[in-house]
């Protein structure tokens, strides 16, 4: 295994106010590696008291020394930040892969996706402003708006990109002038830990950026904490319904980020060389475990049986194994709870009656046997009221579907609780624009699947949550407005 200085077999403390501590309690976690379900560190349990000791902190930077920062030193606090996440780029990378088994293949295109991010938001700093407004009040008054940040914001992430959901919640928080405190989801909270030590080291004051990992309740307290702003949410649709009822307490700001049952549409004039490749990694990536994967895969029925096949056969040749091998294409599940609900699901579709054409099991032999890892799975002959069409899985599993013309097949994507990502394949212009306008859907691929920018704004429809992380507007998610008026004469 590749040597990882930061796993130096110490326990993985707290990090608060600039100073790694133990939690109150003295507890602490296992972080285990997927693909091979060792321990990789321990790592302290933080608490409600933890979070509020977090909360104190942010509090009194925000107040304290990260106030004196003007727009531009928080330009080049990130700028100085992003410098460090690419220097450490495969440090960090590594520790995300050990922690939740993403393959290391992949490792250069989030390490570009973690930098340009931060450097992204670094020019938001310095760019965000007020407006003077003309009004139409009589006598001379001048009005204007300025822009403020809110304060303290609590971000919580789940496990299945950690690093680059840190730096999604941390950087425009910072470039908004906000202090944070951040817990990582349980299952991978390293990243985060060493991102918390590369925020010092860039100069961020201590107390801007605090890291307590912790489970569930460490969450709650932090999403009911009455001296927190703002809370920034991803994760899945069941808690982000708690952190919004939680929020009434002192009517914090809330965007949320949840689940997904994406619809990935193929009409018989795709060109299906990129369409077969494009089908299969929208669910496969990450091991199914991206909230916007195309998991319901709706073909025209011309091709349906002929599409199914070719995607069958590349889940098939698809390389899966031990995500530190470059070679690898899908690793494990992040945890064996998971691995359990991917496998029930599994069970679910074929006492359903749907027909597996790949997959259909998890691996429990050989080498990969003692690891989370589950075949790269799709079934056919799926109907739109089972529970593998309309339940998130989170895993490698695709559910295939005939569809017959666009009214159809925008009705049934539609017809889900969700609305996060969706795709198109097709070579005619008109299917894509009817079918993108049709579709309820925060995003929409056509003749691509899960591209990302900084620059584009990401988030859902309907049960998918509110709120938009990439674009201009996300920094000011952060930030109040406050209207000034100045009678002048
Ligand atoms: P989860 O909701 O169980 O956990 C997410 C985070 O919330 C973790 O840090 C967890 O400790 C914390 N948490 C748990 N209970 C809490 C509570 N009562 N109060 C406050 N915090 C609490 O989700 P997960 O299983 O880690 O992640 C998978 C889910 O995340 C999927 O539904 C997926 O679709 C969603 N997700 C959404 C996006 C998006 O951008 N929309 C991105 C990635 C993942």
């Amino acid at each position: 295994m590749m040597h990882v200085k930061f796993l130096d077999g110490q326990v993985k403390q707290l990090l608060i106010d600039g100073r790694h501590v133990p939690a109150r309690s003295g507890r602490c976690f296992d972080s285990i590696n997927p693909a091979n379900g060792k321990l990789l560190a321990q790592v302290a349990q933080g608490a409600a008291e933890d979070i509020d000791l977090a909360v104190q902190a942010a509090r009194r930077a925000f107040e304290g020394a990260w106030s004196t920062f003007n727009p531009y030193d928080r330009q080049m606090a990130l700028l100085r930040l992003a410098d460090l996440v690419d220097a450490h780029a495969d440090e960090l990378g590594a520790l995300d892969t050990l922690d939740m088994g993403g393959p290391v293949a992949y490792a250069a295109s989030r390490r570009q996706r973690a930098v340009a991010m931060l450097r992204y938001y670094a020019g938001q700093a310095t760019t965000v402003h007020g407006q003077t407004i003309d009004n139409s009040q009589p006598g001379d008054i001048f009005t204007y708006t300025v822009k403020e940040p809110l304060g303290v914001v609590g971000a919580i992430i789940p496990w299945n990109g950690p690093l680059f959901m840190a730096i999604w919640k941390i950087a425009p928080a910072l470039a908004a002038g906000c202090t944070v405190v951040l817990k990582p989801a349980e299952q991978a909270p390293l990243s985060s830990l060493r991102l918390g030590e590369l925020c010092l080291e860039a100069g961020i004051p201590p107390g801007v950026v605090n890291v307590v990992p912790g489970f569930g309740a460490a969450g709650a307290a932090l999403a009911e904490h009455p001296d927190v702003d703002k809370i920034t949410f991803t994760g899945s649709t069941e808690v982000g319904q708690k952190i919004i009822r939680a929020s009434a307490g002192n009517i914090k700001r809330v965007t949320v980020e949840l689940g997904g049952k994406s619809p990935n549409i193929v009409f018989a004039d795709a060109d299906l060389d990129a369409a077969v490749p494009g089908a299969a990694m929208a669910i496969f990536a990450n091991s199914g475990q991206v909230c916007s994967a195309g998991s319901r895969l709706f073909v025209e029925r011309p091709i349906y049986d002929e599409f199914v096949e070719k995607v069958a056969a590349f889940a098939n040749r698809l390389r899966v194994g031990d995500p530190m091998d470059p070679a690898t294409q899908m690793g494990p599940v992040v945890s064996h709870e998971q691995l359990e609900r991917v496998v029930g699901y599994l069970g679910v579709g074929r006492e359903q009656g749907a027909r597996l054409a790949a997959g259909g099991a998890r691996i429990s032999e050989g080498a990969l046997a003692a690891g989370y890892f589950v075949r790269p799975t799709v079934f056919a002959d799926v109907r739109d009221d089972m529970r593998i069409a309309r339940e998130e899985i989170f895993g490698p599993v695709v559910a295939a579907l005939p569809f017959d013309d666009i009214e159809d097949v925008v009705r049934r994507g539609n017809a889900t609780t969700f609305g996060l990502g969706s795709g198109i394949w097709t070579r005619s212009i008109g299917n894509a624009h009817r079918v993108a306008k049709g579709l309820k859907a925060g995003s929409v691929w056509v003749n691509c699947y899960q591209q990302m920018d900084p620059a584009m704004p990401f988030g859902g429809y309907k049960m998918s949550g509110y709120g938009r992380e990439g674009g201009a507007a996300h920094v000011e998610e952060f930030m109040n407005t406050k209207a000034v008026w100045i009678k002048t004469a």
